[in-house]
């Protein structure tokens, strides 16, 4: 994962998610007309369409979902998809694990993760 090619873009509404990672702290958005959260954040409600959101703080914790190892680049790495425990969607990113180890379902942390001149969110086994 050397390449800049997979650098995300950022754009100024995302901006507090990325500075949410930096300082290891996992944000979504919440509406502010129809109360509901959704992650990941958007800069539209899904639910009700309106942009009255502001910024709220997740658990960083979830389920493991399901995950995959990506084999074609070295070292081949793992992937995953983790159910927030607050039960507002779901989140891929890596997975900092061996593989004979993960199971489906079980408790999962946020990591935050130096890569570049950025921080992004991976998951890994919860202790
Ligand atoms: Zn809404």
């Amino acid at each position: 994962m050397a390449d800049s090619y997979f650098q995300p873009y950022i754009s100024h509404s995302m901006r507090p998610f990325w500075n949410g990672l930096r300082d290891k702290k996992l944000l979504t958005l919440k509406c502010v007309r129809c109360s509901k959260s959704f992650f990941p954040p958007f800069f539209r409600c899904p639910f009700c369409l309106k942009k009255d959101l502001e910024w709220i703080e997740l658990s960083g914790l979830g389920i493991l979902y399901s995950w995959s190892e990506v084999k074609f680049v070295s070292p081949p790495y793992l992937i995953g998809v983790v159910e927030l425990k607050e039960k507002i969607g779901r989140s891929i990113a890596p997975i900092i694990a061996s593989s004979e180890t993960l199971k489906i379902g079980q408790s999962m942390q946020a990591e935050y993760i130096k890569w570049q001149n950025m921080t992004i969110l991976a998951w890994k086994p919860k202790k």
